[in-house]
């Protein structure tokens, strides 16, 4: 049976990247398990046209090391892109580069990564982690799981009504869905919400007879990108924030919710002026955008739904009827099933989630000698830059660096942000 230092459960972009970095620790021998045929980056929301909401830079490797073969830099470089893409002017790529960009890098790291691999089960047994996949059983000596979040369904669905005309937008019904002449109501604000409005308008699927956008934020809010807000997304920020109070985390990873969950400044700005101008012409759709509205409940109702919202701006209840609903309520993380034989070893909070130390390891009962490394289960934890992008490459190298035992990686470190969070000492 062939043993490793490291197996990596899922390949989406977060194990991509730590993959990368760990390519060039000589004689570390690790192997990453996706149950996908090939690496496609959320194929049920790619819009072709989506900014990112993070720069360029941000990419697989560069922050820990622009050397890497594997940095964006290289990836247009390599394939005759680089003159081009300076021309273009933009320092933020769509989400179709990225995907791009990502099976790039996964052509060039063929031998450590594995497709159609779907983990069943991983057990822990004389101090190695056995992981059987529908294909395998391998063995290894720590393991990461980077497993992604799962479509989030609030209180008011009922799992029982879901079908081709009341989805999740991850459910992957969006590629089928035809909304000629259909009343369209988009449940969330966020931008994934915003993108189906926008597609639904522009006639994607088809030309609909009126589309409703629903959210319960207080309106459209854009991306917070301003120079202090991005200081949340730094190695020292998170630093700062990693060892104070359970209760004020959650506190203020709730206020920062527009540094990481706002909508996309330019989405924003380009569905305003297709709005006006379609206003001109009278042409499209109707549409309605309806913000500060609580989603209720949603029946069936005859071949439709009614939705009730309640409107906290006026505190009245309202409904709408709708021919499709299309769930934009988000994502949330769950602790995968084929961790169950060794979930009972593994320490949760009150809230029932993982024990994770600042280097990404659980806290466990097993052998300090075995880590379990979590990564995008900690935004409780080490804050909102977990779930994005823009750390990606400094959570790996952190966590090359703990399992090595070595400072492979940030050698130098970062500087201090200007805003001081730790106690000041004049
Ligand atoms: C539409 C969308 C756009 C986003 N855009 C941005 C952005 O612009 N900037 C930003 O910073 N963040 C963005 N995010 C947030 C975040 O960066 C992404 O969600 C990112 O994909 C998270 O990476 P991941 O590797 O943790 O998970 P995922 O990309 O979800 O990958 C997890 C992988 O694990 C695999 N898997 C699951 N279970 C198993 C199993 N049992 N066996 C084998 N494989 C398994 C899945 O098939 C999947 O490929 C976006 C999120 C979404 C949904």
């Amino acid at each position: 049976m062939n043993n490793y230092h490291l197996a990596g459960l899922g390949i989406g972009p977060f194990h991509l990247s730590l993959a990368s970095l760990c390519d060039k620790v000589e004689n570390l021998k690790t192997v990453f398990l996706e149950k996908k045929p090939y690496f496609s980056w959320h194929p049920e929301l790619m819009f072709e046209d989506a900014d990112m909401q993070t720069s360029c830079f941000k990419d697989l490797v560069t922050s820990a090391d622009p050397t890497s073969p594997y940095s964006f830099l290289n990836y247009l470089v390599s394939n005759g892109l680089y003159f081009s893409f300076l021309n273009t002017n933009r320092m933020v790529i769509t989400r179709k580069e990225f995907e791009l960009y990502c099976q790039w890098v996964t052509s060039q790291l063929e031998s450590k990564l594995r497709f159609n691999q779907d983990v069943q089960n991983v057990e822990f047994k004389e101090n190695l982690f056995h992981i059987t996949t529908t294909k395998e059983t391998i063995t290894a000596e720590n393991i990461s799981i980077a497993t992604g979040h799962r479509p989030r369904y609030p209180h008011f669905v009922d799992r029982a009504l879901l079908s081709n005309t009341l989805f999740h937008a991850k459910s992957g019904n969006l590629d089928k869905v035809d909304l000629k002449d259909k009343k369209v109501v988009v449940i969330g604000g966020g931008q994934t919400g915003l993108e189906i409005f926008t597609h639904a308008l522009k006639g994607r699927w088809n030309k609909p007879s009126s589309v409703v956008l629903v959210s319960k934020r207080a309106n459209l809010a854009p991306l917070d990108e301003s120079n202090f807000t991005n200081e949340y997304f730094t190695p020292n920020y998170v630093d700062a924030f990693f060892p104070i109070n359970e209760g004020r985390k959650q506190q203020i990873v709730k206020e920062q919710k527009l540094a990481s969950d706002g909508n996309t400044p330019s989405h924003l700005e380009n569905l305003y002026k297709h709005l006006y101008l379609k206003t001109l012409t009278g042409e499209g759709p109707k549409f309605h955008i309806l913000p500060m509205r609580e989603c209720l409940d949603i029946q069936k109702q005859n071949n439709g739904y009614q939705v009730t919202l309640s409107n906290f701006f006026i505190d009245e209840t309202e409904t709408l009827n709708a021919d499709i609903v299309i769930l934009a309520t988000g994502f949330e993380q769950v602790i995968p099933d084929f961790l169950k034989p060794i979930t009972h070893l593994i320490h949760k909070d009150e809230s029932h989630r993982f024990v994770i130390n600042k280097n990404f390891d659980l806290s466990w009962d097993g052998p300090s000698t075995n880590k379990i490394y979590a990564l995008n289960f900690s935004r409780h934890g080490h804050g909102i830059s977990e779930p994005q992008t823009s750390l990606m490459a400094w959570r790996s190298a952190m966590i090359i660096n703990d399992l090595t035992h070595q400072t492979h990686y940030f050698k130098q470190k970062p500087m201090d942000t200007f805003v001081q969070y730790t106690k000041f000492e004049d």
